[in-house]
C-alpha cells in the first residue's frame, strides 16, 4: 500500500532485454572533436526478439483495437502507419542523445522545437579548445546555383585555388588564436559571459537533446538532405545509423516511403505524364527555381 492506493507490480510476459545491449552509450565520433551519442532509450527494455518499434504497435494497438486484426502483423502496421503518416504512435518512442558539435551546428540543430535541450553553459564553465576546421581537400566553394549552399570542392591540385583554400585554413587559425586571451581575460577577472562573445562560432558546445521519434525523423528528413549544410549532414547521417539499430523496422519504412521517395507537384505530375506518353518532360511553368527542381526529379527517376 502507498498512500492508500493499491499497487501490483505485473511480471511481464515474455522475459525483457534490453535495447542498447546493456551499453551505458553508443556513441559515433564525428570530425575530429565532435561525437553523436545515444544515451537513451523509451522503451529500454522490450520483449525478448523485439525491437523499440514495438512501442509503436503497442500504441497503434490501442487507437486500433479489434480492428488491428487486418492489419496485425507488425512490419506491415509500421509501415501502413508510416505511408498513412498516422504520426503519433511513433512519437510513443523517445530518444535520448549527448552531443558535441560546433557552434554553427548548434545555432542550425536547435530550430527543431520539439525536442528537450539542455546546452553546456559558457557563462558558468570555461569553453575547451576545440575549433572545427576542415581539411584542405574539403574546402567548398560558394555555389552558383544555391545561394545558401557550397558544392564543389577547391581543387588541391591546382595552385591558385589551393592558395584560396590554404587561406581559409589561416584565417580560421588566426580567429583560434584568440584562444588564449579568452582564457587571460578570465584570469584576470572578466566574467566568462563576457569574454566569451568575442569566441568563433566553430568552437565546439555540448548538449543533451531528447526527441520522439516522429520528431527525429523529421529533423533527419530535413537535415540529412543534400539541400543541408554538410557538416549538419554529417550528424544526422551518424543518427540514422545508431536509429537503425534501435528501431530497424521504422527507418526501414522511413527510408522506403519519406527519404527515397519522391514528392511531385500537379505540374510534375503533369510533366510525367508528358514523359510517359512520349510527349517530352517540360514543366508547364516559367519559374526557373521550379525547372530546376524538376530537371533533380526527373533525372532521378530516370527521365530522358
Ligand atoms: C536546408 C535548410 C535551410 C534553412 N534555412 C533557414 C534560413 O535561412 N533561415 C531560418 O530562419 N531558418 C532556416 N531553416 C530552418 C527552418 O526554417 C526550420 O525552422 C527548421 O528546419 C525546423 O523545421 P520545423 O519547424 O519543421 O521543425 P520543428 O521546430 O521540429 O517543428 C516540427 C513541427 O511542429 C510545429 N511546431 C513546432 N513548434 C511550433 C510552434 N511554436 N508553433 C506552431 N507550430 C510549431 C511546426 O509547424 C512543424 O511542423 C532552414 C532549414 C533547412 C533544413
Amino acid at each position: 500500500m502507498s498512500g492508500g492506493v493499491s499497487i501490483r507490480s505485473i511480471a511481464p510476459e515474455t522475459p525483457l532485454v534490453d535495447v542498447m545491449g546493456g551499453a551505458a552509450r553508443r556513441e559515433v565520433k564525428v570530425h575530429e572533436h565532435g561525437f553523436l551519442a545515444l544515451v537513451d532509450v523509451m522503451p529500454r527494455l522490450v520483449p525478448q526478439g523485439q525491437t523499440a518499434d514495438s512501442a509503436i504497435v503497442q500504441a497503434a494497438r490501442v487507437s486500433y483495437g479489434a480492428g488491428t486484426k487486418q492489419v496485425n502483423e507488425d512490419r506491415g502496421l509500421i509501415r501502413y502507419l508510416l505511408r498513412h503518416r498516422h504520426t503519433t504512435p511513433f512519437e510513443m518512442v523517445e530518444l535520448k542523445f549527448h552531443v558535441a558539435m560546433p557552434i554553427f551546428v548548434a545555432r542550425q540543430w536547435i530550430r527543431h522545437r520539439t525536442a528537450n535541450v539542455n546546452e553546456y553553459s559558457a557563462r558558468y564553465s570555461i569553453l575547451p579548445d576545440r575549433f572545427y576546421v576542415p581539411s584542405l581537400d574539403a574546402v567548398r566553394k560558394q555555389s552558383g546555383s544555391n545561394r545558401q549552399g557550397g558544392e564543389e570542392l577547391f581543387k588541391t591540385d591546382d595552385a591558385q585555388e589551393a592558395k584560396t583554400a590554404q587561406q581559409f585554413l589561416d584565417y580560421l587559425k588566426a580567429v583560434e588564436e584568440f584562444y588564449p586571451r579568452y582564457l587571460g581575460l578570465t584570469e584576470q577577472g572578466v566574467s566568462r559571459e563576457l569574454a566569451r562573445i568575442a569566441l568563433p562560432v566553430n568552437m565546439y558546445t555540448e548538449w543533451y537533446w531528447k526527441c520522439d521519434l516522429h520528431n527525429t525523423l523529421r529533423f533527419l528528413g530535413l537535415r540529412i538532405d543534400s539541400h543541408a549544410q554538410a557538416e549538419i549532414r554529417d550528424y544526422a547521417t551518424a543518427m540514422l545509423a545508431l536509429l537503425r539499430e534501435i528501431v530497424p523496422i521504422t527507418v526501414e519504412a522511413w527510408q522506403d516511403y519519406e527519404l527515397d521517395s519522391v514528392r511531385l507537384s500537379r505540374l510534375e505530375v503533369q510533366a510525367l505524364k508528358d514523359a510517359i506518353s512520349g510527349q517530352g518532360t517540360r514543366l508547364g511553368t516559367d519559374n526557373k527555381r521550379e525547372q530546376a527542381e524538376w530537371a533533380e526529379k526527373a533525372r532521378f527517376l530516370g527521365l530522358p
